[in-house]
């Protein structure tokens, strides 16, 4: 198999910790440098996950490039900071989970792989907005960006976690994603964040033609694979690929 090629990304080292230099014990120290958010480099940490989003099969740049970006650990609890850029999932309450970074890279990619995406995406609707962190990519890679969630809860806190951001093209909806949301469509691109057991009909409708779903949903066996789905002047085209683990698709609000 072809190796993937690393893009050139500015890998930059973690800044020397004040100590580390042994400094004669006469000469004060500098004053160690401000720490940015987290006490730690966080844009060094977010660089070395990127080299393992690209080596990992990641090549789109756009997507790279979003992933460098946005500051994961701002959307995870206090308590989990520290394991913000590792590939794994996390809690953000109320039973819910933010995706690893390498399946939401991964999902992004293929949502900008769609026909009609070839330079950017247009309108894109996220189902399961969550705490927001993918709504927060995604802006990144699309022109306007609607992301549904049904837990008034989580609504409340993306909210929160992305009014700093000042995110001008995202629009967060309070609302059962099963339904889409119809006054945005068509859209180029339609991404969930929650599996289901077959995709919802206003989904198929809601899509532009030429554009692409991409969706955790059960095969025949009722395990959970990514499902995309183009659409078509001749009608959709559907490929089922490699095994996930998402949060249930549930229908009504709470
Ligand atoms: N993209 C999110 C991941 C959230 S987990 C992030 O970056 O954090 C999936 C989310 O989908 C959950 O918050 C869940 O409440 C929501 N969800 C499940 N079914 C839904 C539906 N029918 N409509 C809208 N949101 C839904």
């Amino acid at each position: 198999m072809q190796q993937p090629r690393r893009p050139g990304f500015p890998a930059r080292l973690p800044p020397l910790q004040p100590g580390t230099a042994r400094a004669p014990a006469a000469v004060p120290l500098a004053p160690a440098p401000r720490p940015q958010g987290v006490g730690l480099d966080s844009a060094a940490v977010r660089a070395r996950m990127v080299q393992r989003l690209a080596a990992a099969g990641i090549q789109a740049l756009p997507v790279l490039q979003a992933m460098q970006d946005v500051e994961r650990h701002r959307f995870v609890d206090t308590a989990l900071v520290n394991q913000a850029y590792e590939d794994t999932s996390l809690p953000i309450g109320l039973g819910q989970t933010i995706s690893k970074p390498s399946v939401v890279a991964r999902m992004v990619q293929l949502l900008l792989g769609a026909p009609v995406a070839v330079a950017g995406l247009g309108r894109v609707l996220e189902i399961g907005t969550g705490c927001g962190y993918q709504a927060a990519v995604l802006a990144r890679v699309a022109r306007e960006v609607y992301s549904m969630e049904r837990l008034r809860g989580l609504h409340e806190r993306a909210r929160a976690n992305l009014r700093p951001l000042r995110l001008a093209n995202v629009h967060l909806i309070f609302g059962d994603g099963m339904g889409g949301y119809a006054q945005g469509a068509p859209y180029a691109g339609i991404i969930a964040a929650a599996g289901g057991e077959a995709v919802p009909p206003a989904w198929y409708q809601q899509l532009a033609v030429g554009g692409r779903l991409v969706a955790p949903m059960a095969d025949s066996r009722g395990q959970q694979a990514l499902l995309v789905v183009d659409k078509t002047e001749h009608g959709f085209q559907e490929r089922l690929l490699e095994a996930v683990h998402f949060v249930p698709l549930k229908s009504g609000v709470a």
